[in-house]
């Protein structure tokens, strides 16, 4: 079928589905599961993906085209199917044939595990790159690991957080394919060897122990336009096992603890979101699936050009934060080592192909792995960052002759330790930071230095996120209503929905956008009776904050606010509020106790108010249980508030204040990462701003934080609901539960200071935030503008803008065509 590619019809892709049971399962259509329609619907919608594919990958292979590596420990997917059929636009055909079958496309699709092979925003952010790069038309490859534990699954038992593992890989993933053929060798430990080869020492590991990196390809399909690129995932094989027959004991010993060490490389994500825990399997991690994606690179790269030393006009590797930065001395490795070129030619190419992506500024989620430890693990590696902060200190010392101070504050090896962050700032062309606040912070404080020191190197890209997986996608009634009325260009150009801009003072449309809204909103609490037995009114106003759980990120805020609304309706029944539901989503580190006591807290008022009858449902709290990119899809279409409430300086950018304002959810946030831009955009009018400034949190750090005691003293209200903490009110069982989240607000706790977040600080002005929410609510004409503004500014948001960038400041890629 060279060069054609059939239009599915329904009666073909009926028999597919037939015939796919009959040779997956050995079923027919009445005895099959869901489980193997799906799979078998998956396998049938492959068929045409892998068409697609091959032909870009001759395509690409046609133009020469420069290409970009996306190096990312992470990359938060979300299901295919659904993405799948929209991108190649067979949704509608494939919906008929299931159900000509008798089945529902979407419990259909409900039987697909996402894959999570990430934590949160980071690995989402890769997910929509990904998604922008193919629908953009530009070569790219993710390169990843592939777990074969994803992020946990959340259950919620007796109102705590228990972790399940993700067995994502049981049924089998139809999407991925195995390509054995291009497995290769990643190797630890030993020590370093050195011979003579034509007068130069050639350095080698010896004594090593090894293992096979095979790579499974996942297709990332562009929006109609045959565009498929590869997101290509790293698991551990042991090399051989013909080693266990050995006699010789030290092979035999080797040869397991190869075994193990294949065992356990690619089993398990590390559940720490925006946190550093330095273990030692977490760095074998990182080498293992960069050494694999560089080693495939450099040798894809050779089949097709003779000079290395062309490298960086071809392929350049973009580092998501400093999880991947090994690459560096790697690739100065497979460049001196394997290609046999000197110290200056290697790093005139490295420095060239590599680009650092910055995501936090927060000190406890820099990486710095003690010298032992890398050194021990990776010890080639270690010489080569040996080398380069001698010679970075020696470029200090040119640029800033005799600043001792600066050389032992940027030094890439200090105080025992690897810090990699500077070795990424070091190596790079390009250093960019997430949202423009964060981006000045950055150049003005965090890599204050790096900037005096190469200023051109750095550059703000604001994240953004894909309208397909989230309007067109996880919302079909708006992206039909917005199609009806702009045409559907904005599903591959997000700045057309601006144009909806005239249909703000048209009352029938916003009529009809809020009885979307409320048909979103009946859907999401069909999903909560069913998932966690409460009945929410879609009535209601849903507030909604989900996201991971950290302290940062000030959901702690968020519950005391509303125990504190609680106590004003007990005080007050006949007061006037609107009825409010407070949905919450969030998974919390395995091991960060403090966020999953907020998690047990927020359950305990859930079911104190929940189930309450003398405040007649004016209040219910909600905890989702599981929060993933699947649940996620609903959630964001029914949110009439979103909670964007991070201490300011602290949230990079944040993502999934751009999902909501795209679904018409205006924002209560303070100004920190994109907050800033989307007010910006949308107007201050139609979003709802308070706290502190960015400048004066880093301000009153910097004096050493404040004494939250005067707030407790002289506020009733809040000392109200701090006592509710610790008196039994929401923990009749166990009084003291709560008592380290009453310190860490009022005393401090583990050495910190009192309130390292400034929750109580900026509790009342959030307070007061949420009664203009309340009574710009109540205004029902206004409230409906509000929210079509806010999708009507959501342009500048979309992942397809912030691609665009990154091509046209430091990628430099070229659009590819694919003609089939
Ligand atoms: C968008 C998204 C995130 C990031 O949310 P933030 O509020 O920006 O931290 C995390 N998890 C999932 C599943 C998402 O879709």
């Amino acid at each position: 079928m060279a060069g054609v590619i059939k239009k599915l019809d329904k009666e073909t892709l009926k028999q597919e589905i037939i015939n796919n049971l009959k040779t997956l399962y050995r079923k027919d259509v009445s005895e099959a599961t869901l489980q193997m329609v799906y799979q078998a619907v998956a396998y049938a919608v492959k068929e045409d993906v892998i068409d697609n594919w091959i032909a870009t990958q001759k395509a690409y292979d046609k133009a020469g085209a420069k290409k970009v590596y996306y190096l990312s420990m992470e990359f938060l997917v979300g299901r295919a199917l659904g993405n799948t059929m929209l991108a190649l636009k067979e949704e509608d055909v494939i919906r008929e044939a299931v159900e000509e079958l008798g089945f529902d496309l979407t419990e259909i699709e409900d039987e697909e595990r996402d894959p999570a092979l990430g934590n949160g925003g980071l690995g989402r952010l890769a997910a929509c790159f990904l998604d922008s790069l193919s629908t953009l038309n530009y070569p790219a490859y993710g390169c990843g690991i592939r777990y074969h534990y994803g992020m946990f699954r959340q259950k919620i038992e007796n109102g705590y957080q228990k972790e399940i593992p993700d067995d994502w890989l049981k049924n089998g993933y139809p999407f991925e394919i195995k390509r054995d053929e291009y497995a290769c060798e990643v190797k630890f430990g030993g020590y370093v060897a050195t011979r003579m080869e034509n007068g130069n020492p050639h350095f080698y590991q010896k004594n090593y122990q090894s293992v096979r990196a095979v790579p499974y390809d996942l297709p990332i399909v562009g929006y109609g336009n045959h565009i498929v690129n590869t997101l290509r995932i790293w698991d551990a094989e042991a090399i051989t096992s013909f080693r266990l027959d050995s006699f010789d004991r030290g092979d035999y010993q080797r040869a397991v603890e190869e075994q193990n060490l294949a065992r356990t490389i690619s089993e398990v994500l590390y559940p720490n979101d925006n946190h550093y825990s330095g273990k030692e399997l977490r760095l074998k991690q990182q080498y293992f699936f960069i050494s694999a994606s560089l080693q495939t690179a450099i040798k894809k790269f050779l089949q097709s050009h003779d000079n290395i030393r062309e490298l960086p006009n071809y392929v350049v590797f973009q580092m998501n934060d400093t999880h991947p930065t090994v690459a560096v001395p790697e690739l100065m490795r497979i460049l001196m080592d394997e290609q046999g070129l000197g110290w200056e030619e290697a790093w005139a190419i490295t420095s060239k192909a590599c680009a650092y992506t910055n995501h936090t500024i927060m000190t406890e989620a820099l990486e710095k792995w003690p010298i032992e430890l890398f050194s021990r693990l990776l010890p080639r590696i270690y010489q080569i960052v040996e080398e380069i902060n001698r010679r970075f200190l020696l470029e200090i010392e040119h640029k800033f002759p005799g600043d001792q101070a600066r050389k032992d504050r940027m030094a890439i090896i200090h105080d025992g330790q690897v810090r990699m962050a500077f070795m990424a700032c070091a190596a790079s062309f390009s250093i960019n930071g997430v949202a423009k606040i964060h981006t000045e912070i950055l150049e003005k404080q965090t890599l204050r230095d790096f900037y005096e020191l190469s200023p051109e190197k750095f550059n703000n890209k604001t994240n953004g996120i894909t309208q397909r997986r989230f309007l067109l996608h996880a919302n079909p009634l708006l992206a039909d209503w917005i199609t009806e009325r702009i045409g559907d260009k904005w599903i591959t150009d997000l700045s057309e929905v601006k144009k909806l801009g005239v249909y703000v003072d048209d009352k029938k449309s916003r009529q009809e956008y809020m009885n979307i809204k409320y048909k979103n909103k009946v859907r999401l609490a069909n999903y909560i009776l069913e998932h966690n037995g409460i009945v929410v009114d879609p009535r209601s106003i849903f507030d909604v904050q989900v996201k991971r759980l950290h302290e940062y990120k000030r959901q702690l805020m968020n519950i005391l606010h509303v125990m504190y609304l609680y106590n004003k309706i007990k005080d007050n029944p006949d007061m006037p509020f609107y009825p409010h539901t407070f949905i919450f989503g969030a998974k919390a580190a395995a091991g960060y106790h403090r966020a999953k006591l907020t998690i047990k807290l927020i359950n305990a008022v859930a079911d104190v108010i929940n189930n309450d009858a003398s405040i007649n449902g004016k209040i219910k709290v909600v905890f989702i249980e599981d929060y993933c990119v699947s649940s996620a899809e609903i959630i964001f279409a029914a949110a009439d508030v979103s909670e964007q409430i991070s201490t300011a300086s602290k949230e990079a950018s944040g993502t999934s204040n751009m999902k909501f304002m795209l679904n018409g959810a205006p924002t209560l946030g303070t100004m920190d990462g994109a907050n800033i831009e989307i007010v910006k955009e949308v107007g201050e009018e139609n979003a709802f701003i308070f706290g502190m400034s960015a400048e004066e949190v880093i301000q009153l750090e910097q004096n050493g934080g404040y004494n939250p005691m005067h707030i407790f003293n002289a506020d009733q209200e809040i000392r109200r609901v701090l006592m509710q903490l610790i008196n039994g009110f929401y923990s009749p069982d166990d009084p003291e539960r709560f008592r380290d989240i009453y310190n860490s607000l009022l005393t401090g706790s583990n050495g910190d200071r009192p309130d390292v977040y400034f929750i109580l600080k900026d509790f009342r002005a959030y307070a007061e935030a949420h009664e203009r929410v309340d009574k710009a609510y109540a205004d029902e004409e206004n409230w409906a503008k509000m929210c079509m503004r806010n999708t009507a500014a959501a342009g500048p948001f979309s992942s397809d803008r912030t691609i665009e960038e990154y091509v046209r400041d430091i990628w430099h890629l070229k659009k590819v065509e694919v003609k089939l």
